[in-house]
């Protein structure tokens, strides 16, 4: 492997440049800047060619690998614009070395840590326009690996293909952060202990559509995810990590190889230390849970990711039985951790634990 510092990534501009939409007609992943980056995998010569290039489709044989058993990784993170015009990423090196530990549990050869981080750098430094600049926009960025070898048998794949796709987002919460109804089910998994819980991976997301589905038509917003073996103790909320204050504890189920270890939820781990909350990493039951609902014990419960950065949960539904949580207001504790997060981000807060990186920009040409 080359030493990736070293590395050139090449540039190769569009020549026909997009029409970029108004940050008000912003909504989640549906518009798509200019650029995009890649980078290959083949056996005996590894990574190579990293390069910004014209944004576009790929071209994949019918029997490649990744589109008949799901050999791939992905991760998610975003550019903020600040008031004061800079852009910054959010714990960028922390995402490349999840996507690597992806990339570890699906048997897919590891990528130069570095050069992931640089390669984030690279495509919003090339699409820098396209970074919204209203406070609650972002450029989301979504770096994704998928085995590209053509052929049907099942094993690990010969060669990849690393991408990173970027997109403009409008603010989670246009009118305020808003509570969530969420369904614990007790008929569908997630994730078991041994299996890929802690990956960021497509099949994860394939196994929770008919628990969302069918949570949806309960009319609720969200699944919570019980344990695989006992359906007792909780592991996440939707597509989140998920949190709650009993009492004065704040609980959060700990990574203990079904869950994933999301980078918003250990950011806010380390803001309620920094502020001397009472934090547990502990394993918490659903009846725990109810009963801490029925008497009045759970203040607030939130998930956590870096789509929303925190989502309340204003109900819990769980074998029939509804608990109202806070109300249905979001929690003061929620939104300050809200408040907190978004105020580093967009750089108006001091970034006490070194959390964002500016991307520098090219002078204009
Ligand atoms: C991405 C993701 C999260 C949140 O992770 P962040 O790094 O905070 O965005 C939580 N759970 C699952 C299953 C995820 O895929």
């Amino acid at each position: 492997m080359t030493a990736s510092n070293e590395t050139q990534i090449s540039v190769t501009r569009t020549r026909t440049p997009g029409q970029r939409p108004a940050d008000a007609s912003l909504s989640f992943g549906k518009v798509f800047t200019d650029h995009m980056f890649v980078m290959n995998y083949t056996e005996g010569k590894g990574w190579h060619d990293p390069r910004v290039v014209p944004y576009g489709p790929l071209t994949l044989d019918p029997a490649t690998s990744v589109l008949h058993y799901g050999q791939a990784v992905f991760d998610g993170l975003k550019a903020f614009r600040g008031a004061d015009g800079q852009i910054r990423l959010f714990r960028a090196q922390r995402h490349a070395e999840r996507l690597n530990k992806s990339c570890r549990a699906l048997c897919i050869p590891e990528m130069p840590v570095d050069l992931v981080r640089r390669s984030f750098e690279a495509i919003v430094a090339a699409d820098h326009e396209w970074v919204p600049s209203t406070q609650g926009t972002s450029l989301y960025i979504r770096p994704t690996v998928i085995a590209t070898d053509v052929m049907l048998g099942v094993h690990p794949a010969h060669s990849y293909t690393y991408f990173v796709i970027c997109s403009p987002v409008g603010a989670y919460y246009k009118e305020g952060v808003k509570p969530v109804r969420i369904l614990a089910t007790d008929s569908h998994v997630r994730a078991v202990q041994g299996g890929l819980g802690e990956a960021k991976t497509a099949a994860n997301y394939a196994a929770s559509l008919s628990a969302q589905q069918e949570a949806e038509q309960a009319g609720y917003t969200q699944v919570l995810w019980l344990d695989g073996v006992e359906r007792k103790y909780i592991d996440e909320v939707g597509t989140m990590n998920i949190m709650m204050q009993i009492g004065d504890e704040v609980i959060t189920p700990p990574l203990a190889g079904t869950i994933l270890d999301g980078v918003t939820r250990n950011s806010i781990l380390q803001l309620l230390r920094d502020w001397g909350h009472k934090v547990s990493e502990r394993k918490i039951s659903i009846d725990e849970v109810m009963e801490a609902g029925r008497n009045g014990t759970l203040r607030e419960m939130w998930g956590t990711g870096t789509a929303a950065v925190v989502s309340p949960v204003g109900e819990l539904g769980y074998k029939g039985e509804k608990i109202s949580i806070g109300n249905g207001q979001t929690g003061l504790l929620t939104q300050k951790l809200y408040d907190a997060i978004v105020a580093i981000q967009y750089g108006q807060a001091t970034d006490a634990h070194g959390w964002t990186s500016t991307v520098r920009v090219p002078a204009a040409v």
